[in-house]
């Protein structure tokens, strides 16, 4: 994917309630054409989703980041979920053992298969 098309779907997920598309052309600092054909491009990728809208009477669309559902796999190590989840510490990822311990699972599964 192109640079410009990663920070329009960057934008886009980022903002909460989505991007006005007459908008986003004027974030990325391109012209409104090449915008159309960007958000076509993550359209047909199935990346983001566009809804009509109206703005002062002017026909416009509001561009939203598609939610990708999750790959429960991902989750877990030897049947033992990501300690994340329901993690209540202050995070210090770089000093959490309970992180390292599931990695340690995780990476003696992948050297099983
Ligand atoms: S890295 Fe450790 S401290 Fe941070 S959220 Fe995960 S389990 Fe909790």
């Amino acid at each position: 994917m192109a640079s410009v098309e990663e920070e329009a779907l960057r934008i886009i997920q980022c903002t909460p309630g989505g991007v006005l598309q007459s908008e986003l052309w004027k974030i990325l600092k391109i012209d409104s054409r090449k915008c159309s054909r960007v958000v076509k491009k993550l359209l047909d990728m199935g990346l983001i989703e566009r809804v009509e809208h109206r703005s002062d009477g002017i026909k416009t669309f509001i561009l939203r980041g598609k939610k990708k559902t999750v790959d429960a796999c991902l989750l877990l190590a030897e049947q033992e979920l990501v300690p994340c989840i329901a993690c209540d510490r202050e995070c210090i990822v770089e000093e959490c053992n309970l992180i390292v311990d599931w990695m340690y699972q995780l990476a003696i599964e992948e050297a099983k298969k």
